[in-house]
């Protein structure tokens, strides 16, 4: 398998070890809901896994819990829970929509705050080496001016550092981080403060926590060893927070952090940035909320490049649903029934073209096409029985590779067909400014339990 590697800046073939291919993927902040961008990039890492388990590589995913950071604190301690109690209660929550979404777990899913004595035993090696220094207040910063290869992901040189970090409104937080020696010297361990509450960790400088940097850097340690195969997460946290981690790494270690990167570009909603502002930072809830299914939720986000911004509206939706049942109706032509599946493939006869487009940098709008191409030319087409059970394992494991599950159960909410009607009757109205006659529908298809939310070019049904 080929991928875009953010560190080379190149296409690149993804070794093939003996072992495992070690892969870690920055996790969650447990203190709300992970919103639809969040899961953008858990999904296409999970379509990437299913592929790399498809072409024999042996994954291995370890994928953190950030359970400990001033939000988590904050947020629990508004809601006079004890910070243990808080996290798990969204780690479970963001456990229950990966599973709806058909995320495969991770093989490892290491929290924080279960991990502080290796976080310890990390910062007083890089103090030890001189690439970190405590601060009177019993901070400790990594020292960026100690480590050469500073900025060898996002390109940037030292210099362009400072000066981005201080355009960036980096200068507002030297109000609490004031001790550093630097501006860009990035907290390993922050002292206890009084906002904090009960919620600090002894450590030779005192009480405090760890930074969140510092937490994936001795994590991937523990499970995956000094070098991994490949790192990933959202393309917000290239930098600084992967700088950051490599900086940990490498100083720490003495050795190469991680061989291949991959950064999952943006979502935008209705061609904005989402926050919680503009009130577009849909979760998964609200997307059944307005009659779609998890499975439609997946296909729309996984159907854009990983490496392109994907310009997310409802529209998308309607047409997942659509493509979904496609794919539904071709798999229960072909099926002999028994659900999806990967299989061991050593020659495609049908789907070779769509597997090659997800080898080649996961190209999945390109598989998709192509899978849509061939079934347009099976359909038309007539098929001996002995090429029925290729057919069938083929599509079945392509499937599997984009974890479409194709599942009757899974289908959506169904909206009837008077309010389907009604609904139509009341967008044509509105279109037509014929607002009068549009609030009559509205009111009418409320009575019967339903409300329509329209975006710029369409409309969605919701029940109520
Ligand atoms: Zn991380």
């Amino acid at each position: 398998m080929k991928l875009f590697n953010t560190l080379s800046g190149k296409n690149e073939k993804l070794r093939h070890n003996t072992g495992k291919f070690k892969m870690y993927f920055c996790g969650p902040t447990v203190y709300s809901y992970a919103h639809i961008g969040n899961f953008r990039t858990y999904l296409l890492q999970d379509v990437l896994v299913r592929t790399l388990e498809v072409d024999g590589y042996n994954p291995c995913v370890v994928r953190n819990i950030t359970d400990v950071d001033d939000k988590t604190i904050r947020d629990a301690m508004k809601t006079g829970t004890s910070l243990g109690d808080f996290t798990e209660k969204w780690t479970k929550i963001f456990h229950d929509d990966c599973r709806a979404l058909s995320i495969k777990p991770p093989d490892f899913e290491p929290k924080a705050t279960e991990h502080i004595g290796e976080q310890i035993a990390m910062i007083e090696t890089l103090i030890g080496k001189g690439f970190a220094y405590v601060a009177p207040d019993g901070s400790v910063y990594f020292r960026i001016s100690a480590f050469d290869g500073y900025g060898m992901l996002s390109n940037l040189d030292k210099r362009d550092l400072k000066t981005q970090e201080l355009d960036s409104g980096g200068g507002k937080n030297l109000a609490d981080e004031y001790n550093r020696d630097s501006v860009c010297d990035f907290a390993l361990w922050k002292a206890a403060k009084a906002e904090d509450g009960e919620n600090f960790w002894p450590s030779p400088w005192g009480n405090g926590r760890p930074g969140w940097h510092i937490e994936c850097s001795a994590m991937a340690k523990k499970y995956l060893g000094k070098t991994i195969d490949l790192h990933s997460g959202g393309i917000d946290l290239k930098f600084p927070h992967h700088e950051n981690e490599i900086a940990q790494s490498e100083c720490a270690n003495g050795e190469k952090f991680s061989h291949y990167w991959m950064h999952i570009n943006h979502l935008l909603i209705d061609g904005a940035k989402m926050s919680k502002s503009l009130g577009n930072l849909y979760t998964l809830d609200d997307i059944r909320k307005h009659g779609y299914s998890p499975q439609c939720l997946r296909y729309a986000l996984i159907a854009a490049h990983y490496s392109q911004q994907l310009n997310f509206t409802f529209n998308n939706l309607v047409a997942a649903k659509n493509a979904l049942g496609k794919l539904q109706k071709f798999f229960a032509k072909i099926s002999d029934g028994s659900g999806i599946q990967k299989f061991k493939i050593t020659v495609w006869e049908f789907f070779g073209d769509a597997f090659e487009s997800l080898l080649n940098n996961m190209n999945t709008p390109e598989c998709l096409g192509n899978i849509f191409k061939k079934i347009n030319e099976i359909d038309s087409g007539t098929l001996g029985d002995d090429q029925k059970s290729n057919l069938s394992r083929e599509f079945s494991t392509l499937m599997y590779c984009l974890g479409l599950t194709l599942d009757e159960k899974e289908a959506d909410v169904e909206v009837p067909e008077n309010v389907k009607i009604l609904a139509g009757k009341r967008w044509k109205a509105k279109t037509s400014k014929n607002f009068t006659e549009a609030d009559k529908l509205r009111q009418e298809l409320l009575e019967l339990g339903w409300n329509m939310s329209d975006s710029r070019e369409s409309y969605t049904i919701e029940k109520l």
